[in-house]
């Protein structure tokens, strides 16, 4: 079997889960590749590095029979794209990626780096059938110090501007330690929005914002946006979730899981603005290194379910907060996505 599903998390499904789900599910952010991609990396991991603790690698057969575990009865359509970490080596990541969604009729994004020129980048997603792109901050060049990485280092307007002309997806995963609230992520947000209109700009996780800490004056700052949307993949907060909705609508949310990764098994509490995934003892390694994890007792540990039921969880609480209808909840978890896989087709 791929994983464990216990009791305590049928338990989890049918007490919170199983009656609020509609019966369509697109998963608008998955990762699959396989081990033998893997590559010495030039440089060490950028951000943090639980995320390859859960899953060695996610073929497209451990994706689909993860839903089957975790979302029984459910139709769930994935998006899928690449491991876009630099030990990945990027053209075999992207190969496949484009083979499984050719071949089985998925969506996909192309991951990128800023070392194509524009020719480069149109001649790959065209070729490949990708729907838009999949940017990722450790693409940036390496001389760039983590903390001061902009989106442009790694999403050039060269890039940009071959997206606009096709009307593409540009799912981000914005940089900077400051997260959704840092200035310059912002200006650049807004910027994208304004210079370019045709295309499909949606912010993976609510941009970062893990923690109520994280959204600072961001809603404020981007309350008169009209197009780009977000993606709740590994957010976990009700509140953060909650204020996005009641800013932007229900129409620029779209749910993703961010797939293996919410394979793991946790809760998350936020401290000082700072999450901290609480896992069982043994299960993810040795993982005293890194300050976003944290063992709890063996007894505590057997109540902990899956990351993607908090998010489904998380994403319900914010949704009865802020008064969404059952057809509100149906564009969140499908119809938001198969508009916008709508304009980007060419
Ligand atoms: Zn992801």
């Amino acid at each position: 079997m791929l994983f464990e599903v216990k009791d305590v998390d049928r338990q989890f499904y049918q007490e919170r889960l199983a009656d609020f789900l509609p019966a369509k599910i697109v998963d608008f952010h998955t990762h699959i590749w396989l081990k033998e991609f893997h590559v010495t990396a030039p440089v060490k991991t950028r951000g943090p590095t639980w995320p390859r603790r859960v899953a060695a690698d996610n073929s497209i057969e451990d994706l689909m029979e993860t839903y089957r575990l975790m979302l029984p009865g459910h139709e769930v359509t994935p998006m899928v794209f690449g491991w876009p970490e630099r030990d990945t080596d990027l053209e075999r990541t992207n190969a496949y990626t484009s083979r499984v969604a050719q071949a089985q009729g998925y969506p996909s994004l192309l991951v990128t780096t800023p070392e194509w020129t524009a020719q480069e980048l149109e001649q790959r997603a065209l070729a490949g059938g990708f729907l838009g792109l999949k940017p990722y901050l450790n693409q940036a060049p390496t001389h760039i110090p983590s903390a001061e990485i902009t989106i442009y280092d790694f999403l050039p307007h060269a890039h940009l501007e071959v997206a606009d002309a096709h009307g593409w997806i540009v799912l981000l995963h914005i940089p900077r330690p400051a997260r959704l609230r840092d200035p310059l992520n912002l200006a650049s947000l807004r910027e994208i929005e304004k210079r370019y209109p045709h295309l499909h700009l949606v912010n993976a996780h609510i941009g970062r914002a893990y923690c109520p800490e994280d959204i600072g004056d961001a809603l404020e700052v981007l309350a008169d946006t009209e197009r780009m949307s977000f993606d709740f993949s590994a957010n976990v907060s009700a509140t953060v979730i909650e204020q996005a909705l009641r800013t932007f609508g229900p129409r620029r949310l779209v749910f993703g899981s961010d797939l293996p990764i919410v394979r793991m098994r946790m809760r998350r509490i936020c401290e000082n603005g700072a999450y901290v995934n609480l896992v069982p003892p043994g299960l993810y390694g040795d993982v005293r290194d890194d300050s976003h994890m944290r063992e709890v007792t063996p007894e505590e540990g057997d109540k902990l379910s899956f990351f993607l039921y908090e998010e489904l969880f998380a994403f319900r609480c914010a949704a009865e907060a802020a008064g969404l209808s059952a057809a509100d909840v149906e564009d969140v978890f499908c119809n938001n996505a198969t508009r916008l896989w709508a304009h980007a087709r060419p």
